[in-house]
């Protein structure tokens, strides 16, 4: 009883509603921005409860923009919300609302891409890695162009326990278009299998928590939206650093209807190509034959194993790249034949 109290007392007031405030401060979307507001607030509230219980909690929610998902953040009776928002426009608005929730909301005007958002929280808050998460939520809707090399720059972050991790395994939930949910989320085997779902699920429970129709956007986007909501695992599923497992999905993944071995002969220089590759292969105990999109995470870590030992075994093969050596092939060629 008490603390439902305590909720309703953190209700905002009455306020003018994002769409009165939208007219108010002229909030045109920028299409060229990809602003797509969400003004349904049974959408807004329903994505805020995919994050799980804010109540009391701190929350970092990224691209506020016209606030609508804001209000239901600060509905769910967060203790503090820190809001970092790129567009000085939406900072008025802003404002008034966190003016009807004193003491409780916090505005940056700032770039998410380069804000620093370890020390904006209380020290207080952090959590051993193997613990539970910290009461420490991301939350956002933000461009797509944004989303993505985001979550990328952050699943670094989980990696290397820095960033918005320094508080422990702090919570993330997340829009995205839907081609990049499926991708996200995508088992082995199946068609959207990709790079993203190996680097997101090693690292985090990755749990896909619904669909939104394109036409809850103002203005409409081309494509429909998808929330997802990741919670880093307290033991990463592969030991090595991000870098390399990173360097090595990404050339498993180049010749994705390829068997893998493909793929994984691009890791070594062209002269001890074949053989290093077979080496690997076996150290792994991985079928050369398999295709990309059917490797476990397992797979992975075993192939990710082998290749950190050829790597200590040769020195210069991690900063290996067959495109810097391609290219330098090619140049040698060209000089030669403009000489002769
Ligand atoms: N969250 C609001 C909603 O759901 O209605 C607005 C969503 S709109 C798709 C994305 C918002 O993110 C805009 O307000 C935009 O200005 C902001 N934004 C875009 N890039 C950003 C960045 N790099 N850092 C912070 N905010 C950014």
């Amino acid at each position: 009883m008490m603390a439902s109290r305590k909720v309703a007392s953190l209700r905002l007031p009455p306020l003018p509603t994002v769409g009165e405030l939208i007219k108010l401060y002229r909030l045109r979307a920028e299409k060229q921005l990809s602003q797509n507001f969400l003004l349904d607030l049974n959408l807004t509230d329903k994505l805020v409860r995919s994050a799980g219980n804010l109540n009391g909690a701190h929350v970092c929610e990224v691209g506020p923009g016209p606030g609508g998902l804001t209000r239901s953040i600060l509905n769910a009776g967060v203790a503090d919300l820190l809001v970092v928002e790129k567009d000085s426009r939406f900072l008025p608005g802003l404002k008034l609302l966190s003016e009807a929730a004193p003491d409780r909301m916090r505005i940056a005007h700032a770039d998410i891409l380069t804000y620093k958002l370890e020390r904006r929280f209380p020290a207080e808050l952090s959590k051993p890695w193997e613990d539970e998460p910290p009461n420490l939520h991301i939350i956002g809707n933000l461009p797509f162009n944004v989303s993505t090399p985001l979550i990328i720059r952050w699943l670094e972050n989980i990696a290397n326990r820095t960033g918005p991790f320094t508080y422990g395994r702090t919570q993330l939930t997340l829009t995205f278009q839907k081609e990049v949910v499926e991708r996200l989320t995508a088992s082995t085997g199946s068609k959207q299998r990709s790079r993203l779902s190996i680097m997101a699920q090693y690292l985090c429970t990755v749990h896909k928590c619904f669909l939104i129709p394109g036409q809850a956007f103002v203005p409409k986007p081309k494509v429909d939206v998808g929330v997802v909501h990741f919670t880093p695992l307290p033991q990463a599923q592969i030991q090595q650093s991000f870098k390399l497992v990173e360097k090595l999905v990404r050339n498993v993944f180049q010749f994705r209807r390829k068997h893998c071995h493909k793929g994984i002969a691009m890791l070594f220089p062209e002269a001890h190509r074949p053989e290093m590759t077979q080496e690997m292969m076996q150290r792994a105990d991985v079928d050369p034959v398999l295709l990309p999109t059917h490797l476990t995470i397992p797979h992975i870590r075993a192939l990710a194993d082998a290749y950190a030992g050829l790597c200590a075994e040769e020195p210069g093969l991690l900063s290996y790249e067959f495109r810097e050596e391609l290219r330098l092939k090619h140049a040698r060629k060209k000089k030669h034949s403009d000489s002769s």
